[in-house]
């Protein structure tokens, strides 16, 4: 776990607010609205005092990578601020037996990708909770190597997880390939997004694309991102990766 004992909370409200008028100036150029993109802080690789400092700065959605931490993380905030419901979002990958960790602790995950992960969230989501919120994670570069459906699958699986019951399907994941420059940035993102209307028009009642990070976040606003996901801006550097 990092050390965060060096960050006061002053220092989250700086950040927090820095990281709000990225978001504010992107959408200015984008010519949206400010309240149309909401920002995940991911506090993967950060103790709970981290979530705390920056929960008590008013950010209140959480994003983690690693299953068991952010159940211990989620346990430990509802301790530390039992009066102050998070949102938690896992957004990592997982196998097929961490699926009941997730639905019992997360209100949202992002890194859906195929069906029998959605099929096993739905049957193990408790039923005093309310329905798990999911994203479809789509690897928009068609990288072998990566995580995410293929845009010729992903349609289907959204299809799939919309009839689940215990699921509501909110929208489309993505993390690109790094590349250089804004206008390559938004093009990438743009892949993404033309699914996400795709889906709109075939009648999938979808409002999340959840795209952009701490170094492309304005280019995936200017591509039509709903949500980003921003660790380093927030928290600082990670010392271990992840
Ligand atoms: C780590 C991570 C982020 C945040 O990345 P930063 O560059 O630190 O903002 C966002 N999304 C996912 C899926 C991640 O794993």
């Amino acid at each position: 776990m990092n050390d965060y004992t060096h960050n006061s909370g002053d220092d989250a409200l700086k950040r927090l607010q820095a990281v709000r008028q990225r978001t504010d100036a992107a959408c200015h150029q984008a010519r949206r609205e400010s309240h149309t993109v909401s920002v995940l802080a991911v506090s993967k690789t950060w103790p709970a005092a981290a979530v705390h400092g920056m929960a008590m700065a008013g950010q209140t959605s959480f994003g983690e990578n690693y299953i068991q931490e952010g159940v211990d993380k989620v346990v430990a905030l509802r301790a530390l601020l039992p009066d102050r419901p998070l949102v938690w979002h896992c957004i990592g990958p997982i196998q097929s037996n961490k699926t009941k960790l997730v639905a019992e602790h997360f209100d949202w995950v992002h890194s859906v990708d195929r069906l029998k992960i959605a099929q096993r969230l739905s049957e193990q989501r408790p039923s005093h909770l309310q329905a798990l919120q999911v994203c479809v994670q789509v690897n928009i570069d068609q990288a072998a190597t990566k995580s995410g459906s293929s845009l010729g699958d992903a349609t289907a699986l959204a299809q799939q997880i919309h009839a689940l019951p215990n699921l509501v399907l909110r929208g489309i994941m993505c993390i690109p390939d790094s590349v250089e420059g804004f206008d390559a940035q938004v093009a990438a993102f743009e892949r993404a997004t033309a699914l996400f209307k795709q889906w709109q028009q075939a009648g999938l009642a979808v409002d999340t694309l959840s795209m952009g990070m701490s170094g492309d976040m304005e280019a995936a606003i200017s591509a039509g991102s709903t949500m980003v996901r921003v660790g380093t801006a927030l928290f600082g550097a990670r010392q271990y990766a992840g």
